[in-house]
């Protein structure tokens, strides 16, 4: 593995070969990816929202105890999220996954910035299948009805300020709570299984903007590594999957995936440390 210090140009030519090069790939997103977007990470210091800790708000407990609050936070991170733009990593990804049958877009984000990234490369909507990002931990712009189970699409505002505005079901009457996994639950095992499936396959396996502290999001790149693809961070720090990379990028994701993955890259090249 290559220390970070030494990341350079060549460093960067060899990522950008493999990438280039592999027919079947998986890519692993995380919060990093929309952070030069102006959505908050969990862990950066914009993360928390008045005083509670995500762990206290994103968990089926506080749902049952707390519906307003939770509703209220979730609200906020929607009107966040519809308020930025998917950026240039974004962008990247979208070009590089549409370009590629075999490969695989997984993300453990809840907004909607690869989605609407994809549909403006795409230039179409519905995007097609192969390019449509797998969404490990659900969408902030979705509903799941508590009673029926009915999932919906969800883009209005949704602004709660007592028990009696919570969003209810239009077909059952019962609560409506965000389609988000939550701290303690399971992942949707179809989207877990075509993710596992991309990595099993794949011969590279880049990870951008992850802690790779959240299981089994982060197995997703261990298990491409154990089926030998080449393994490609790009993080401003370290993380548990830096140690098998074969290639590390510490810069932000909206600098470095222009430059790894797109056919014409910035003809300044990225700002990499130490080049
Ligand atoms: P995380 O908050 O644990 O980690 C974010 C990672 O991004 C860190 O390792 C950080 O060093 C890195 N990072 C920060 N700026 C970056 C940049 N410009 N380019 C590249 N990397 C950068 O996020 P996670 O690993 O995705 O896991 C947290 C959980 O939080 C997930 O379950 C996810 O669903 C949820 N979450 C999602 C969003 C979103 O959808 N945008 C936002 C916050 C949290
Ligand atoms: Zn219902």
């Amino acid at each position: 593995m290559r220390e970070p210090d030494e990341v350079d140009r060549t460093a960067l030519q060899e990522a950008r070969e493999r990438l280039r090069s592999a027919d079947r790939a998986v890519a692993l997103t995380g919060a990093g990816v929309s952070a030069a977007s102006g959505v908050p990470t969990f862990r950066g210091e914009e993360g928390l929202w008045r005083d509670y800790r995500p762990e206290e708000l994103a968990t089926p407990d506080a749902f049952t105890e707390d519906p307003v609050t939770v509703w209220q936070w979730y609200g906020w991170r929607r009107r966040t999220v519809a308020d930025r733009d998917p950026n240039e990593g974004h962008g990247a990804l979208a070009r590089w996954t549409l370009r590629r049958p075999g490969g695989r877009l997984v993300t453990q984000n809840v907004d909607d910035l690869h989605q609407r990234a994809l549909r403006a490369a795409a230039g179409a909507d519905p995007i097609p299948d192969h390019a449509r990002a797998v969404e490990l931990h659900g969408s902030l712009f979705r509903t799941l009805c508590t009673g029926c189970g009915r999932r919906r699409e969800s883009r209005e505002r949704i602004d709660v300020s007592g028990d009696d505005d919570l969003p209810l079901c239009g077909e059952c009457g019962e609560l409506l709570r965000p389609d988000v996994v939550w701290f303690g639950e399971s992942l949707p095992g179809d989207a877990l299984d075509a993710a596992m499936e991309a990595a099993r396959r794949a011969e590279v396996c880049l990870v951008a903007g992850t802690s790779a502290a959240v299981q089994p999001a982060a197995s997703v790149a261990s298990v491409a590594a154990d089926a030998g693809a080449v393994l490609i961070e790009v993080n401003p720090e370290p993380t548990p999957l830096t140690g098998r990379a074969d290639g590390v990028f510490r810069s932000g994701a909206e600098t470095i995936l222009p430059a790894l993955l797109d056919d014409d890259p910035p003809p300044d090249g990225p700002r990499v440390p130490g080049s």
